[in-house]
């Protein structure tokens, strides 16, 4: 795809197949979708995995949501999750090439109905058989079926990476993953149950319950990852052990943090572009000055350039985490990113679905009634962002996770302290290296507060649990914090990588909005810490009205940085004539 042209790709998309449908039935609403995919597929001709080619990947998946985010949803699902776990756990060369041009569609099974954060205790069993040297695939009970893979669509082929726990030699051996084929185009695989939901208003699929009953899965489809069975029925793991396997197998989900951040970001970038256009060209009858555009008013400045700058920090952050998560080091050998590398995808993702979600949220705002409705595309944008609040991982618990490993010293605590009193200047800091140290202060001063916490409670004798549990607050504000520099750092590495000499200006102003509106959302926990002083906490939304000032002069050169071809972008409000599009 890289070879491709960029223009090529974009044509594509620009196809009729992408136009915005009528009124269609929930059926023929997802039959579409896979419509979609298909032709995507058709124009490609792929014979090798896309994830070789991660730039190609990346731009694929953010014009496929910026057409249509369940087209985004359906091909992350197959060529990172479905491809990326076939390929790095060591499926055979023929399932690779039936993936591969999707003549199968890939399905990540991993979500169990029965408790919370259940890919950690997976239910579904495998058993394996030595006489015919088969695993015996089975859901034990209602609470062990898979919910809600979007696999509910008959006719379209499926060939999905079901999670299962691995019962060898009557002993447990951890999840594993297996290839499982559960429909042709004619019918549902032998055992295999498939009930469709009802159909629902965000992000709309054919989301599915699956469960199992003896699903014969023949040896070459177990993932095995290095792992095997002997003639003889003596059961061998490189990794020594059924925990250590669950781990890796729940790691698959680094292919999809690799690309939800993208999806994401594109998502933003479209709404921004979109709500931009709009503002330039609505008139308001305000009591001041009637007639004026919409993007005259400083409240809409800071709305939509506010949500510019947060949607181009989505993106420098989706553009650093898609190469360590997609990285595949020989088929079925490696060992996959060391724990903290997943870390911190997942809090990208988490920063990136909080940064799309409120910039999406903001243009939809700025742009009154006809934000509102789908064929305007925003609202559908922003449920991407609403799904992602817990599909590829919950984000609240992600962010625990990530304070856990803070709190405990397996990740690094906050950066050393700046020099003392540079922070308290009584006025806001002006420059990148003062906006990170007062972000980094922010996360040190919060990792000192749980710790200590954490601390007194084991003084005091409390349980693990329970010291834990009382400071959940403080470990989710510790965690945004770190999520909140991790941003700015993408962001001002984007800006140093990303500018022609005439752009530093622009880029640095950027930034300093992304800073801005982190403070202002934040603000109160910053004076409570004693970093800010109330007279530059009461400074935030002047300095964020300037530098609106400074940028809204160069909106062309602004949404250009959106790179969002307007061929692929559909709707009345994207179009030249939303007046005429929308009169009857
Ligand atoms: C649109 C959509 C599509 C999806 N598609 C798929 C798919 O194709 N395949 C698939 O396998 N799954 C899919 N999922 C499921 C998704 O992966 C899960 O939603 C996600 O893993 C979180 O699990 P859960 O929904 O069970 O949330 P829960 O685990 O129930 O979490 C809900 C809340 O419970 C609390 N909680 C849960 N566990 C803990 C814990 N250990 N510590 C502290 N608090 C906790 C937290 O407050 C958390 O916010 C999809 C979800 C959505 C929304």
């Amino acid at each position: 795809l890289t070879a491709t042209e960029p223009r090529d790709l974009v044509k594509i998309f620009a196809d009729p197949v992408f136009d915005l449908p009528g009124d269609l039935s929930p059926r023929e609403r997802y039959a579409l979708v896979y419509q979609r995919l298909q032709h995507v597929h058709a124009q490609l001709d792929l014979g090798e995995p896309l994830l070789q080619d991660q730039p190609g990947l990346t731009r694929l998946l953010e014009l496929a949501a910026m057409v249509d985010p369940g087209l985004f949803h359906v091909m992350f699902l197959h060529h990172c999750m479905t491809i990326g776990a076939a390929l790095d756990y060591g499926a055979c060369d023929d399932d690779i090439a039936e993936l591969c041009p999707g003549r199968s569609v890939g399905a990540a099974l991993m979500t169990e109905l029965g408790q919370g954060n259940s890919s950690a205790d997976i239910r579904t069993e495998a058993v394996y058989d030595p006489g015919r040297r088969e695993f015996i695939l089975d859901t034990p009970g209602p609470d062990a079926a898979k919910y809600p893979p979007n696999v509910g669509l008959d006719g379209v082929p499926r060939l999905a990476v079901v999670s299962a726990r691995l019962r060898a030699g009557s002993a447990d051996r951890g999840t594993c993953l297996f290839l499982v084929p559960l429909r042709t185009a004619t019918g549902l695989g032998p055992g295999v149950s498939i009930q469709l939901r009802p159909a629902t208003a965000l992000l709309p699929l054919d989301y599915a319950a699956v469960s199992f009953r003896d699903v014969r899965v023949p040896y070459h489809r177990w993932l095995r990852d290095g792992a095997f069975i002997s003639e003889d029925g003596s059961f061998h793991d490189p990794l020594g052990g059924p925990h250590v396997r669950t781990g890796r197998s729940v790691s698959m989900s680094r292919f999809a943090l690799g690309a939800i951040p993208s999806g994401l970001a594109a998502a933003a970038r479209a709404s921004v572009m979109i709500a931009i256009r709009h503002a330039e060209r609505r008139r308001t009858a305000g009591r001041f000055a009637a007639g004026t555009p919409a993007i005259s008013y400083r409240h809409q400045q800071r709305l939509l350039l506010t949500a510019l700058a947060a949607a181009l920090a989505a993106t420098a952050l989706a553009r650093r985490t898609a190469g360590p998560c997609w990285q595949i080091t020989g088929r079925g050998q490696g060992a996959g990113p060391v724990p903290a590398v997943l870390r911190q995808a997942a809090l990208a993702k988490v920063a990136a679905d909080q940064l799309a979600g409120r910039a999406i949220a903001q243009c939809r705002a700025a742009c009154g009634a006809l934000g509102f409705f789908s064929e305007n595309r925003l609202i559908d944008y922003e449920a991407l962002t609403l799904a992602f609040t817990t599909a590829g991982g919950n984000n609240q618990v992600i962010l625990l996770d990530a304070a856990w490993a803070m709190a405990t010293g397996a990740d690094d605590a906050a950066p050393d302290a700046p020099p003392p009193g540079e922070l308290r200047s009584g006025e806001l800091p002006s420059g990148p290296d003062g906006w990170l140290s007062l972000l980094g202060a922010r996360e040190r001063s919060l990792h000192r507060e749980l710790t200590e916490r954490l601390r007194a409670a084991e003084d005091r004798g409390s349980g693990q649990f329970d010291a834990w549990n009382s400071q959940s607050h403080l470990a989710q504000q510790l965690a945004e914090a770190r999520a909140a520099r991790l941003t700015l750092e993408a962001m001002l590495a984007e800006a140093a990588a990303g500018t022609g000499a005439g752009d530093t200006g622009l880029w640095l102003d950027l930034c300093r909005l992304v800073f801005l509106d982190e403070l202002a959302s934040r603000d109160g926990s910053y004076l409570a810490a004693g970093l800010l002083t109330a007279a530059e906490v009461r400074s935030i939304p002047e300095q964020i009205d300037e530098t609106c000032a400074r940028l809204l002069p160069h909106l062309p050169t602004l949404t250009d940085l959106l790179q969002v071809p307007a061929e692929i972008i559909r709707g009345p409000l994207a179009g030249p004539d939303y007046i005429a599009d929308l009169a009857p």
